[in-house]
Order: C-alpha cells, then sequence, then structure tokens
C-alpha cells in the first residue's frame, strides 16, 4: 500500500501484497490505519454514470464525488484505470476502462468540479502501451468516440496494438482545462505488484482510495 499526499488530496493505493481487496473485511482492515469512518464504492460496470455520495443508492455506476471532507471514495481495478480528480472543494473517484473513457465519464467527472484552475488529476496503477494488447477491431471503437490517436497512443506489433488508456485520459483532462495531471506510471501487467485481469487475476483486485482533509 502507497499513500500521497497533494496538499489537502490523500490518495492511497494498494498492492498485491494487501489482499483482494474486492473482499470487504479486507478493505475495513485497511480502513484502521488512516482514521476514517467510512469508504464507498460504487457498484462498477463499466458505464460513465457517477453519482454524489449523498445520493448514491448502489445503482451501476463507476464514479462518485462528494464536497464533504474526510469522506473516503474508491474504486476496485484490476487493470482499469483509478482516476482522482480534486480541486480542493470536489472530490471525484472513477473507474475507468476504455469503455467509460470512450463514452465520457473523464468529462463527467471534469463537470462537477468549482475550480478547473486548481484542479489536480491522478492516475493511478493500470494496463499501459507497454503490454496492453488491442486487436485491429479495437480501431474501430476509436473511430466510433472520435477518439484522436498517434504514435503516444498507439503502438504496432505483430498481434495489433497496444494501447495507451492514459493518454487519452490526458488528452481529454487537458481538453476540459485539467492541466495539472499525477500520473503514477505503474503498468498492472508487466508490474508483479499488482493485480491484472489481463494476466489472470479475474477476481482480485486492487483498491485505489482518497478524501480531502480539512
Ligand atoms: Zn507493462
Amino acid at each position: 500500500m502507497k499513500k500521497l499526499s497533494l496538499g489537502k488530496l490523500k490518495i492511497v493505493y494498494t498492492e498485491k501484497k494487501d489482499g483482494n481487496m474486492r473482499i470487504s473485511s479486507n478493505r475495513e482492515n485497511l480502513l484502521k490505519n488512516f482514521n476514517l469512518d467510512k469508504l464507498s464504492i460504487p457498484n462498477q460496470k463499466h458505464t460513465a454514470y457517477i453519482f454524489n455520495i449523498n445520493e448514491y443508492r448502489n445503482q451501476e455506476a463507476d464514479g462518485l464525488y462528494t464536497d464533504k471532507k474526510r469522506e473516503a471514495l474508491g474504486v476496485l481495478t484490476a487493470d482499469c484505470m483509478p482516476i482522482v480528480l480534486s480541486d480542493g472543494t470536489i472530490l471525484t473517484v472513477i473507474h475507468a476502462g476504455w469503455k467509460g473513457l470512450f463514452e465520457g465519464i473523464l468529462e463527467e467527472a471534469v463537470s462537477k468540479l468549482k475550480n478547473k484552475e486548481k484542479a489536480v488529476a491522478f492516475i493511478g496503477p493500470s494496463a499501459r502501451i507497454c503490454c496492453y494488447q488491442v486487436k485491429e477491431d479495437f480501431l474501430q471503437h476509436l473511430k466510433k468516440y472520435n477518439i484522436h490517436v498517434d504514435k503516444r497512443h498507439l503502438r504496432k506489433n505483430e498481434e495489433g496494438y497496444t494501447f495507451s488508456l492514459q493518454e487519452v485520459a490526458k488528452d481529454k483532462l487537458k481538453e476540459k482545462g485539467v492541466n495539472h495531471i499525477v500520473d503514477i506510471s505503474l503498468c498492472t501487467i508487466c508490474k508483479e505488484d499488482f493485480f491484472s485481469y489481463r494476466k489472470g487475476n479475474f477476481e482480485e483486485r486492487i483498491l485505489t482510495f482518497a478524501w480531502l482533509e480539512d
């Protein structure tokens, strides 16, 4: 488990050795280290829906947001991107694979912020261009969703391409006026420290969560 401080924004992400964070008792044990009352996680389904935690009743969603201090929000991932976004007033935490990303979950998250100039975005451990293999037919999604790609996003190899979800996320953030981006640059597929769906961890998940201090 690693903790980062970006001013009043606190971010924690877990590693394989912390256990499968899909199991609630593992999350509860972890939370004891941080003196937080609770941790909320959405009912993740690769959607572009995000909810205010006050109004959230476990609908399908891939992100939560809050304006309350010390309200911890998290997502479970194994190759998809955990993204934390905050302007110091609003905190949003989302889960984004290609589908949610292309369908606009990040734009949805940015729209909840009050002050984009002050915003910081964090991109956590996830599958990256070194390893994230896509086939030729993936290109049709890029076309359908009008996703700009160049050599930062797509690299040709024998089996098709490797793709960078993170570069698409950065483009989208910058387009919406969020320029302060902290990318942890850790790949869940080639780094042994994380669970990876692509490598056969179908049930196991790492957890990324965040909160704002007073
Ligand atoms: Zn890799």
